[in-house]
């Protein structure tokens, strides 16, 4: 399996050498929107673990960020009130992965509303704000 590279952009964020829009943080685990969301509230939720993926994060810690997963996903659901949600996480170029820190795409869903292409337009950061103080509420 591939090492582990610390120079990705998620492991930047953690270490505080790249911005985000911060939704959520404790010693599991961090959330912040999505730059280029596919839904308006789309969420990432990424362990404090080096983990590249799923296949390669400990078992022990894979409870425990799960947690995270999911009180996250509720509040993401709440806060944007969407009537649903899809739960996203990729692994390997040829699996969609683009970041190679595990994450789960958090993505709130409206009846009749269809997803936008993965890794399309940026959104504006005013947008992100918003929404990021939304989700924030609602845990
Ligand atoms: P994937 O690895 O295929 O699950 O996709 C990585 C996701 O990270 C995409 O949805 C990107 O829009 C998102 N992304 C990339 N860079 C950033 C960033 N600096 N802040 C927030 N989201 C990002």
């Amino acid at each position: 399996m591939t090492a582990y590279d610390p120079s990705n952009i998620f492991a930047k964020i953690l270490r505080g050498e790249m911005p985000c829009h911060k939704v959520f943080e404790d010693d599991v685990a961090l959330a912040f929107m999505d730059i280029m969301p596919r839904s308006e509230g789309h969420t990432l939720v990424i362990p404090k673990v080096p983990a590249r993926g799923l296949l390669d994060m400990p078992a022990d810690a894979l409870g425990p960020y799960m947690q995270r997963v999911q009180k996250v996903a509720a509040a993401v659901k709440k806060g944007m009130g969407a009537d649903g949600l899809t739960i996203q996480q990729f692994n390997e170029t040829a699996g969609g992965q683009i970041v190679f820190h595990l994450h789960f795409h958090i993505l709130p869903r409206w009846e009749a509303t269809s997803l936008k292409p993965h890794t399309g337009a940026m959104e504006k950061p005013d947008v992100l704000v918003a929404n990021a103080a939304r989700i924030r509420a609602a845990l």
